[in-house]
């Protein structure tokens, strides 16, 4: 290269960098619609029942669910199971998941050590196997207070399971004797507004109203636009 040249190189290389450092920035500075800011606007509902099986109440919920053709998650309470395996069978033939809830529900056996703790976890889940010859992977607390959470959590998740809360409830439990009228409109009333929904309800014995309900509870969410997950 001819020294007189040498200064024009010096510039052009000053402005390669100057436009690949600024290029970019302003570039960077562009708002873009990336891939991970996208996010699904689906509303999605997960229909949970707890502290069942019930051979009444949790059979006609699952004939409401074949006849609406949704698939929802149980949470099992094991020492329930005794005379009615059939129930729990179906739970699984039908395509629904079965989740760990516990041995006994009694708080203070359950929650009276970490060893008292993990032995309902796998009682609860050894019936679920060898009954179903399913392998529960997802976990609800027992009325856990947020103490108990606190503290069992790290060890049911050690165990591999995903813990399930909830986000709205129908009220079940909470307005004892409630219609299923009543139910219904607190399940959607609880519900509004949240894309994400997990629905807390029970079909123990005494909860046949929360299946009466459930036909209604699943028109309202359908209207709503929401589709129906299970775990
Ligand atoms: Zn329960």
């Amino acid at each position: 290269m001819q020294k007189k040249y040498i200064p024009l190189a010096i510039f052009f290389v000053v402005l390669l960098v100057f436009l690949a450092h600024f290029g970019a920035r302003l570039s960077l500075g562009v708002p873009a619609v990336t891939f991970a800011e996208e996010k699904t606007t689906e509303k999605e509902v997960y229909l949970t029942f707890d502290d069942g099986p019930s051979t009444k109440v949790t059979n006609r919920i699952l004939d409401v669910l074949k006849e609406k053709n949704v698939k929802a998650t149980f949470f099992i309470v094991s020492d329930r199971v005794s005379g009615r395996k059939e129930v729990l069978r179906r739970i699984a033939a039908e395509g629904h998941t079965l989740g760990v809830h516990s041995k006994s529900h009694k708080y203070s056996e359950i929650y009276a050590s970490d060893k008292a703790f993990l032995s309902d976890v796998d009682a609860c889940s050894n019936v679920i196997q060898s009954v179903t010859g399913v392998k529960p992977h997802v976990y609800r607390f027992p009325g856990g207070g947020l103490s108990h959470r606190k503290h069992f959590t790290p060890l049911v998740e050690a165990k591999g399971y995903r813990v399930v809360g909830w986000n709205a409830v129908c009220g079940d439990e909470e307005k004892q004797g409630a219609s299923a009228e009543i139910l219904t409109q607190t399940a959607l009333k609880t519900a509004k507004g949240k894309q994400s929904v997990i629905l807390l309800c029970h079909d123990s014995a005494h909860h046949m109203a929360t299946a009466e309900a459930l036909p209604r509870i699943i028109d309202g969410f359908l209207k709503d636009g929401y589709v129906f997950r299970a775990f």
